[in-house]
């Protein structure tokens, strides 16, 4: 210590704010009171020494004798400042611990008598021990804060002097001013060293608790303040990479869809969760498509939307009566169906299957069923489907993954309880990707069909309420199961009358307006259509006949527009200007009578048709051959057939053996259609018998009919169907199974008019009718 002072003196004090200065400490103080200036001033005059001492409040400007401290630090000032807003800045160095006697009266400034302390150093082992415990747990002080530099460690653990110690580690310590003044008041360096472990291990005590505080919030801040920082990141990334809204704002949008979504709570949760799935997904993610894709199937679909039915038998009959011309007995069975399920209130029966050629109406039948109960139409074409995925939907998991139809078919509809339609379900095939017809089965079941579960949409759906009506062109190949639950309405097909009708009243008035032609600007006559009719479609239905007449007004609708015409009318004879050559030869039955080629009528999917058998017999060893893509059915009955006209051959004057020297050719043109059934029997059976014998059979009569060994004739399917085909074919007698002749029932009067009808209950029957009594031309080839 350089400065030694005398014991009592007078000196001018600064009182300090907030702030002890201890012997030995260099630092710097702003001095800006006027008080203090002045005292400064004085000092500055004289030896540059004052005392400091420090004020018990901090916030009072102008302090009084109770207000200051009254022991403190003698200083000496070693440089001073002026700063611009009149403050003076010192650099002031702490010399020793003094006490004020008395303040001498001063007005200017405080001017106090002082009484210099004295250290009372000793260096006592116990004062090296304090020593050393005080310097270690400053060390670890230190460690701690980490607001301590370890240079200033390096000089404190230099100093030797333990009151000078004491000091200037408490100088670096952030204790209370109180405490600090304790410090400063206590003379014997060993008390003050003692004091100071103390304060030492109580600081360290708390730093301790300080970090372990920290590291508890931090932690906790941590986890909120991460996934905001990182979700910020993101946002910022996205941005960069050119994509403007980013997830947000997608989220938020679907956000305030679910909140309008009218859905049970299942799906709002699943949908929330998605969404918030969602969110954690970059926007280029691939699985985030898949999650949006699957959000929005959730949001669009009509969870809780129904409408309400209107079921009014009356108004039922004539909106189905508006729409289709003749269907007496379908019409009268879905009435019927109705009737039935409002009285049950439930759709619990049994599902409407109609049955029939394609074109007959079924479509618009069920459309019409719509219509009256006031409930949307959804149809769903099943023609194809193998896959029972397309009934339920592929799991999500499945790239481009989709609801099955039957969702899909809700979200068009928008509502819960539409009319869907089923078509073609005879035409569903079932292979190794699942069986269709079995999730078909719980979608039409009314005991499971509540909660049908769709693999894509993995919440139950209510199905309960929806309508099914289905469709089918036979019911052969409709699994048995499905069978069961279905009501069968039977739709033939239409006489020539009845087209006429369908496309007068219908068809073209219907194509007229689609094509935007005016009722006047169109005009083709019956004897027209008829021959659209007879010489462009051969059908069951009337689609292609409504297809030719959209095609004329095409045509018409073009001449009006380019020639400027006011209206387009369409003669008979100008048919083939529009239509091009006539596709079919109406009243096609052969020109002459023929040997060995016999007409039969046919029944298929699409109604009936007749189908002529050749056959020809040649020199050879005995063998049957059997072309034009024939089943399996139909070739027993070729064998059969066979097996009958030798077992008679007698009574064709045939040698008994004539078959061991023949090869015998039964041909059915057409090959590329697949042909089977049982009932060409007696078609062939007659072919085979005028080939043999050279007779000419009939070109007039068409024939059916299952036949068996002895040569019985067995009943067939389709007799109605197979006599309008007939018709169409010109043909003027057909040949049926005596055991159908409960059939003629349904055959309309106008075709009955037409043609003559012959039960057959044997082969003879029909040979007898069919076969020309004319004698042969020549010699059978045997
Ligand atoms: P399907 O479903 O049986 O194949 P559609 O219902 O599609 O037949 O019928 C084909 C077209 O013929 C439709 O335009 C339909 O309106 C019409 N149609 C069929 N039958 C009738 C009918 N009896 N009266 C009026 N239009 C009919």
């Amino acid at each position: 210590m350089g400065l030694k002072l005398a014991d009592a003196r007078r000196l001018p004090l600064l009182p300090l704010r907030g702030l002890l200065v201890y012997p030995s400490m260099v630092l710097h103080l702003d001095v800006g009171r006027d008080k203090s200036v002045k005292a400064l001033e004085t000092a500055m005059m004289d030896d540059q020494m004052l005392l400091l001492c420090t004020q018990s409040e901090m916030s009072i400007e102008d302090p009084t004798q109770e207000d200051i401290f009254t022991l403190g630090t003698i200083a000496k000032v070693r440089q001073m400042m002026r700063l611009p807003n009149n403050t003076i800045r010192v650099l002031v160095e702490g010399v020793q611990r003094a006490e004020i006697v008395d303040y001498v009266p001063n007005e200017e400034f405080y001017e106090v008598n002082v009484r210099t302390i004295e250290e009372m150093n000793d260096d006592s082992p116990e004062t090296e021990a304090l020593m050393r415990s005080v310097l270690s747990q400053f060390e670890n002080y230190v460690q701690l804060s980490k607001k301590v530099s370890t240079e200033t460690l390096t000089s404190v653990s230099d100093i030797d002097e333990p009151g000078r110690l004491a000091d200037v580690i408490a100088s670096h310590l952030p204790l209370k001013l109180k405490s600090k003044q304790e410090l400063l008041e206590t003379a014997d360096t060993k008390e003050r060293l003692d004091k100071l472990l103390q304060m030492l291990n109580n600081e360290s005590e708390v730093l301790e608790l300080e970090r372990e505080i920290n590291q508890r919030v931090k932690k906790q801040i941590e986890k909120t303040q991460k996934e905001y920082y990182l979700r910020e990141q993101m946002k910022a990334i996205q941005k960069e990479l050119g994509d403007k809204d980013g997830r947000a704002g997608e989220v938020d949008e679907l956000r305030t869809q679910l909140e309008k979504l009218e859905a049970p709570e299942k799906v709002k949760e699943k949908a929330a969760k998605e969404i918030e799935r969602l969110e954690k997904m970059p926007t280029t993610s691939a699985e985030g498509a898949v999650i949006r894709n699957y959000i929005d199937w959730l949001l669009t679909l009509p969870w809780s939307n129904y409408t309400e039915d209107d079921l009014n038998l009356s108004k039922a009959e004539s909106i189905l009566e508006a729409d289709h011309y003749g269907l007496e007995k379908p019409k009268e069975r879905v009435l019927e169906y109705l009737a039935v399920q409002q009285l049950v209130k439930r759709l619990k029966g049994p599902i409407l299957c109609l049955v029939g050629p394609p074109g007959v109406g079924k479509t618009s039948l069920a459309r019409s069923i719509a219509k009256s109960l006031g409930r949307q139409f959804v149809r769903l074409s099943l023609g194809g489907v193998r896959d029972e995925a397309e009934i339920r939907g592929h799991r999500r998991t499945y790239v481009g993954a989709m609801p099955g139809r039957i969702v899909q078919g809700l979200k068009t509809a928008g509502t819960m309880n539409p009319v869907i339609l089923l078509d073609e379900i005879d035409k569903m095939a079932s292979d190794f990707r699942g069986d269709p017809s079995s999730a078909l089965l719980e979608v039409l079941d009314p005991e499971q069909n509540n909660s049908f579960s769709d693999h894509f949409i993995e919440l139950p759906v209510d199905l309960s309420n929806v309508m099914f009506v289905t469709t089918a062109n036979t019911v052969h190949t409709i699994p048995r199961p499905l069978l069961d639950r279905m009501e069968l309405i039977p739709l033939s097909g239409y006489t020539e009358l009845e087209k006429l009708e369908i496309a007068k009243r219908h068809l073209l008035p219907k194509q007229k307006r689609e094509h935007g032609l005016s009722e006047e600007q169109l005009a083709v006559g019956e004897d027209g259509i008829q021959r659209v009719i007879r010489e462009y479609t051969r059908e069951a239905g009337v689609r292609q006949l409504e297809q030719r007449l959209a095609a004329l007004c095409r045509k018409a609708a073009k001449r009006i527009v380019s020639e400027n015409v006011e209206q387009v009318v369409i003669e008979p004879e100008l048919i083939e200007e529009h239509l091009g050559i006539p596709r079919y030869r109406y009243g096609m039955a052969e020109q002459e009578h023929q040997i060995g080629m016999v007409t039969g009528l046919a029944w298929t999917e699409v109604g009936g048709d007749t189908l002529n058998i050749e056959v020809t017999v040649v020199p050879g060893s005995g063998k049957l051959l059997l072309t034009g893509k024939l089943g399996d059915v139909m070739k027993e009955s070729a064998q059969a057939a066979f097996s009958y006209v030798r077992s008679k051959a007698e009574q064709w004057d045939l040698k008994e053996d004539f078959h061991e020297k023949v090869d015998i050719h039964i041909h059915v043109p057409e090959g590329a259609i697949p042909k089977d059934g049982p009932s060409a029997g007696i078609t062939m059976a007659t072919a085979l018998v005028s080939a043999l014998t050279n007779r000419y059979v009939s070109k007039d009569i068409a024939m059916t009919g299952e036949i068996t060994l002895r040569g019985r004739v067995l009943p067939i399917g389709g007799l109605k169907e197979k006599s309008l085909a007939a018709l169409r074919a010109g043909i003027k007698t057909v040949i049926f199974p005596q055991d159908n002749v409960r059939d003629l029932e349904d055959i309309p009067d106008s075709v009955r008019q037409e043609l003559t009808f012959i039960p057959a209950a044997h082969v003879d029957d029909v040979l007898k009718h069919a076969l020309l009594p004319e004698p042969p031309l020549q010699q059978p080839v045997m």
